[in-house]
Order: structure tokens, then C-alpha cells, then sequence
């Protein structure tokens, strides 16, 4: 009969099958009729199905498979293997797998025969191989044993997927990594050795400041009405200056001690005895300008009391020293924005123009004369303080327009704007 012959069962099921006929002969040899064997192939073709879907699905994988017997010669070999290796399934069967083998990894072949020939799986096993043109690619190797079908091992399929970008780009990051770590050390060092350098600055420095002082003090007082006017004038100045050094190095060393104090506060803060304190010490240029200061209800915070003083007092002290023709107007206040508290203290003074918002936090920055005092050191310790809880501080502002310092403290508050305490 035909090849793929299917009979028709009686409820009309296609059956594939298999023929074969015998004729029936009598003593004489004369035919007389025929034996037909039929054999139901159904499993047999749906396995060929299978078999013909799973090999079309090796061929147009991206990753290299092939198989080798135990001797290590190449089986099979897909596209996806000519694609990695360089070689043609042509040249590569029947040829050693050794020819994808670098030359330092020769010995490798022969551990992984034997593990094979044990009936072990190797999974994930990345390793470097060798394209027809000598270019080393890295690859993950997934290696299973293959078995006859009286289970006797024949040799081992192989699936190879080219990790050489993935190698690279790692280890590109990792030499980053080290690159930005290295770094960081270098600028934590040196950060250390500026906080160093400030701190010694201002601390030393103020002892020799003080003989400096003492002593012209003490010559005005020993030699009176000796001096020339000229000579009156330049001790003066000394006196002057050494004042304002000290100054400086007060602010400054202020400044270094605020990272001084890492530790979690344990101290409750009641934002609104706080305020009441500021106005106690800024009493006299209050009452010089006459200022109003108003306040909303504030928080209770757990933080250094000594910080949250000199940032408010900084900051409305500020509004007050920068006020324009009119007496100052100053509002201290706490709401919820976006989900953050947000302080601000805002004023009616002479207002700061965009271009410096950023710089009048720096150190030693400031943006008038001697004729208003001040050392330029208040707003760079706010910034600090504001830092150390994890906040931000910056200015809305235009020249003449007044000014409004807003600053977040988000590892502070314990208790919200207007609750009873
Ligand atoms: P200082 O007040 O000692 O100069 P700060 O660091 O407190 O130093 O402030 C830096 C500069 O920012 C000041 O010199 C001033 O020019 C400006 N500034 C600060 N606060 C205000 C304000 N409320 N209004 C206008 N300008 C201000």
C-alpha cells in the first residue's frame, strides 16, 4: 500500500498505519488469498511530530547546541553553533569539540567527559571558548548526559549562550564601582582633612587672637595720652580687627561643631519655646527696629534644642538685619506640603536677587559691606543643621521684595503643627 495509508475506524477516527501482507498459498502453491497486518502508528508519528517540532526549535535558537559522544566527538551541531563558533555543522561533526577549546583550557574537556560518563548534569557553567577565527567569547554551558535507549550513557548535549557582552558590561561596573569607591575615600579624606582644618583654625587660633587683643588693650591702658593720633588709629584698628577675627573664628568654629554631634538626640524640642528664646535674644535689635515676630503653632521635635535655636535665630535675625525702610514684618510658620512638613520664615526686607540664592549659603558669603555686621557664616550653619536632619533649606526671593527661607526637617518631627502636646 501507499505510504501513510489511514484506515477509517467505525466511528470514523483516522488511523495512520503500518502494512504488511503475506499471500496464503495451497499445497500446490497456488495463491489463495492474502494475509494484511495493519499496525496502529498514531504514537509512533506523533512522536516523529514532536521530534521534527524539537529539532526545528534547536535550529533556530540563538544559543549554540550541539551534542558529543564520549569520546568527544561532535554529534550534532545547529545553526545557532555555526553562528557562535565560526564552524559549520559540516566541519564540526564527526571533528573533537576540542577545536572550541582555548588552548589554556584543554584540560577542562577532560573533566567534563568523565562528569558526563558519571551521568552528571552541569548547569550554568561559565567558561571561555574559541570561535573559528581564535576570538575568545565567555559562556554559560548548561551540559546533560544522553542515553541510548537501554539507558547507557553515549555522550552529552550541550546548550551554549554567548555571555561576552554581559561579562564585559560587569565587569566594566565593577571596575566603576571600584573607580567611584576609590574616589569617594580620597573625598572623605579630604573632606575630613578641611573639617580638620577649620576646626583647628578656629579653635588654635582664638588663643594667640586673645594675646593679641589683651595687648593692645593693655598698651592704650599703660601708655595714656601718648600715643599720636596717627599711632591712636592703628591700635585701634588692630583692636578692630582682632575683634572681627574673633568673630570669624567663633562663627567658623560654631559651624564645625554642628557634625560634631552624630548621635540621635534624645532631647524634645517644643518648637514654640524655641521661638519665644530667639525673641528673648534678639530683644534689643527688636525693639531697635521695631519688629514684629509672629509665629504659627509650631511642632515638638526630638533634636538638639541648640541647633534649632541658631537656625531660627540665624534666620530671623537675619530678617531683621536686612529689612528695608519699614519696620520688619517677620512670620515663622509650619505646613504640610506634598506630604513634608515645611518651615519658613519669611519677611518685608530688602529681598535677595536669584543670582545669589544658591551662593548666600556658602561659607564667608555675604553680600553687603561692613556697614550691615555679620560674618557670612549664619545661613551656611542653617544649611548644616538642616542637613544634619535630613532636610533642605533654600530662598524665595526678588530684590526689594522681601525674602522667604523655607527649609524641611523629614528625621525630626514627632508631634504636628497645632495638636495639644
Ligand atoms: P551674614 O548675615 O553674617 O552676612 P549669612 O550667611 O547669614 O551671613 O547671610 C549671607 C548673606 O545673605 C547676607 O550677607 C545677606 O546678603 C543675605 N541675606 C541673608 N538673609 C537675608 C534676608 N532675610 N534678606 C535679605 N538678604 C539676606
Amino acid at each position: 500500500m501507499a505510504n501513510h495509508t489511514v484506515l477509517i475506524a467505525r466511528d470514523g477516527t483516522e488511523i495512520p498505519i503500518d502494512d504488511s501482507g503475506a499471500p496464503i498459498r495451497d499445497e500446490k502453491g497456488t495463491i489463495q488469498g492474502t494475509v494484511l497486518v495493519f499496525r496502529d502508528v498514531t504514537a509512533r508519528r506523533r512522536a516523529d511530530e514532536t521530534s521534527r517540532l524539537l529539532a526545528s526549535i534547536v535550529e533556530s535558537s540563538d544559543d549554540a547546541i550541539f551534542s558529543k559522544d564520549l569520546n568527544a566527538i561532535v554529534t550534532s551541531w545547529n545553526r545557532g553553533a555555526e553562528r557562535t563558533f565560526g564552524w559549520l555543522a559540516k566541519e564540526m561533526i564527526g571533528q573533537s569539540i576540542s577545536a572550541i577549546f582555548p588552548p589554556d583550557r584543554k584540560d577542562e574537556l577532560s573533566g567534563i567527559m568523565q562528569r558526563i560518563a558519571s551521568g552528571e548534569r552541569i548547569e550554568h557553567y561559565q567558561t571561555t571558548r574559541r570561535t573559528k577565527d581564535g576570538e575568545l567569547l565567555n559562556v554559560s554551558l548548561t551540559i546533560s548526559p544522553m542515553q541510548d535507549p537501554l539507558g547507557r550513557i553515549t555522550g552529552a548535549s550541550v546548550i551554549s549562550r554567548n555571555i561576552t557582552a554581559q561579562v564585559r558590561a560587569a565587569d566594566r561596573l565593577a571596575q566603576l564601582n571600584a573607580d567611584l569607591q576609590r574616589s569617594n575615600q580620597v573625598l572623605a579624606l579630604t573632606n575630613q582633612d578641611l573639617e580638620r582644618f577649620a576646626f583647628i583654625a578656629s579653635h588654635d587660633l582664638q588663643e594667640p587672637l586673645r594675646m593679641i587683643t589683651a595687648y593692645s588693650q593693655l598698651l592704650i591702658q599703660s601708655y595714656p595720652g601718648q600715643f599720636d593720633s596717627k599711632a591712636s588709629t592703628f591700635v585701634g584698628n588692630i583692636v578692630d580687627g582682632t575683634t572681627r577675627m574673633r568673630e570669624l573664628l567663633t562663627d567658623l568654629l560654631a559651624y564645625t561643631e554642628i557634625r560634631n554631634r552624630e548621635e540621635e538626640p534624645v532631647e524634645v524640642v517644643d518648637l514654640n519655646l524655641v521661638i519665644e528664646n530667639v525673641r528673648q535674644n534678639l530683644t534689643t535689635s527688636i525693639d531697635e527696629s521695631g519688629a514684629v515676630v509672629t509665629a504659627d503653632r509650631l511642632p515638638v521635635l526630638r533634636a538638639y534644642r541648640a541647633h534649632l535655636e541658631s537656625l531660627f535665630q540665624n534666620l530671623i535675625g537675619n530678617a531683621i538685619k536686612y529689612r528695608s525702610g519699614q519696620p520688619p514684618r517677620i512670620h515663622v510658620s509650619a505646613q504640610e506640603v506634598n506630604g513634608e512638613l515645611r518651615f519658613s520664615v519669611s519677611d518685608n526686607g530688602i529681598g535677595i536677587d536669584s543670582e545669589y540664592h544658591q551662593q548666600i549659603f556658602e561659607v564667608f558669603r555675604r553680600l553687603h559691606g561692613r556697614k550691615i555686621p555679620g560674618t557670612g557664616v549664619g545661613l551656611a550653619i542653617c544649611q548644616r543643621v538642616v542637613e544634619r536632619y535630613g532636610g533642605r533649606i533654600w530662598v524665595e526671593s526678588q530684590s526689594g521684595q522681601g525674602a522667604t527661607f523655607l527649609f524641611t526637617l523629614p528625621n525630626v518631627t514627632i508631634r504636628s503643627a497645632g495638636e495639644d502636646q
